[in-house]
């Protein structure tokens, strides 16, 4: 389908408001009927109706026919976090005894999810370096009944061959789910590569003004009825109608911002691994990059996120770089308009870093967002300046 389309009419009957261009915010918790029949056709179907807001509401049904047709997915739900898209689908889908094959690292609270909660039901995770397909099949259970993947990662980039994997979990009745919030479906497109359920961060780039908190899932109408029935019900992790409107919004400009993130990511990356006090620059599309192949066959393109090493990563090198940036701002999250820093060492008591052996703490990761990239640069050398 036309991307144009999509962002700019799909979903959208102006018609029915005035013929209003922007959607109206439909803020409304419930929805009246005139006769008995009708309401009970409504609470006999709520996946189809407009009931309850917890359920369905028009201004968030607009939102899911674009980010479905985005993904090339039958439909899609949106939730008040991108961690409720990737928690709830998976308590949907799993029960008491069953398998997850996971890759290591995946976002924070999704490890959180395989190795605190889920336990708590009798559900158990086998963690695997997800670059080489062998370690796929080597976990792989009879009980296994959900492989999860994160492709790219967003701290050190790891890939994982979609359709290999798809191709493998068909072949053994599991089902696949990625978090694809680091392309979006504007440069990786799961659903297509024949992964079953593609979750991201609408958080990120798809709110893109750091000012929402929302995620997305889409896959079969089966599967999304399925999550939706039981435990999208029950949990209750909708989304306010003002934030999905908000990423209707943020939809608008979406391709514009990717790729402003994109080209930045690319100039600021190549500038870093050039500088004589950076010892390397991690991201998937530089040629130095270890699965270079494996990203240029399945992504169109790349985000803006990246990670660089110092030559020198000794802790209050690190911390001294980024306590000396004057615009790139230090913060969790990514994907909106400002560029971003993130050491690693936050997440770490300084008496447990270990320099010689630094492993993935001595990354620092960089959003690159729509600033001006000269503008990045020379924050980032009056920066490096301080610990030269
Ligand atoms: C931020 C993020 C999430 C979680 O999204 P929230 O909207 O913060 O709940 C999940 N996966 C990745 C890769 C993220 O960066």
């Amino acid at each position: 389908m036309d991307l144009s389309y999509i962002l700019n009419e799909l979903g959208e009957e102006r018609e029915n408001y005035f013929n209003a261009v922007a959607p109206p915010i439909i803020q409304t918790s419930n929805f009246a009927f005139k006769t008995v029949k009708d309401f009970r056709d409504a609470l006999a179907d709520e996946f189809d109706a407009d009931l309850y807001s917890r359920g369905n509401n028009p201004t968030l049904n607009i939102l899911r026919k674009k980010l479905a047709a985005l993904d090339g997915a039958e439909d899609a739900l949106v939730f008040s976090s991108g961690i409720g898209a990737i928690t709830v689908p998976i308590l949907a889908l799993l029960k008491q005894g069953d398998h997850v094959v996971s890759v290591e690292n995946p976002y924070s609270w999704t490890i959180k999810l395989f190795k605190n909660f889920l336990p708590k039901f009798g559900i158990t995770t086998t963690f695997i370096d997800g670059r080489d397909i062998q370690n796929f099949k080597d976990a792989i259970r009879s009980e296994t009944r959900l492989i999860y993947l994160e492709s790219p990662n967003t701290f050190s980039y790891e890939l994982q061959d979609l359709k290999a994997v798809a191709n493998l979990a068909k072949s053994k009745g599991i089902i696949t789910m990625i978090d694809n919030s680091y392309c979006t479906p504007l440069y990786q497109r799961p659903i297509e590569l024949g992964i079953d359920l593609s979750a991201q961060t609408a958080t990120k780039y798809i709110g893109g003004h750091s000012d929402v908190v929302a995620g997305v899932v889409t896959g079969k109408r089966e599967l999304i009825k399925q999550i939706f029935d039981h435990e999208y019900m029950t949990i209750g992790p909708s989304l306010s109608p003002h934030s999905a409107w908000l990423l209707i919004r943020g939809l608008r400009t979406l391709p514009l911002r990717l790729q402003r993130s994109f080209e930045s990511a690319q100039m600021v990356g190549d500038w870093l691994s050039n500088h004589p006090l950076v010892a390397k620059v991690i991201w998937p599309f530089r040629e130095d990059f270890e699965q270079y192949e494996l990203g240029q066959r399945q992504m169109q393109g790349c985000g803006g996120l990246f990670s660089f090493v110092l030559k020198d990563p000794a802790f209050d090198k690190i911390e001294t770089f980024c306590n000396s940036l004057k615009h790139i701002l230090m913060a969790v999250s990514w994907g909106g308009h400002e560029s971003l820093i993130i050491p690693s060492i936050a997440a770490l008591p300084e008496s447990e870093y270990d320099a010689v052996n630094p492993n993935r703490y001595q990354l620092i990761r960089m959003y690159a967002g729509l600033e001006d990239p000269e503008y990045l640069i020379k924050d980032l050398e009056q920066g490096l300046a301080e610990i030269s």
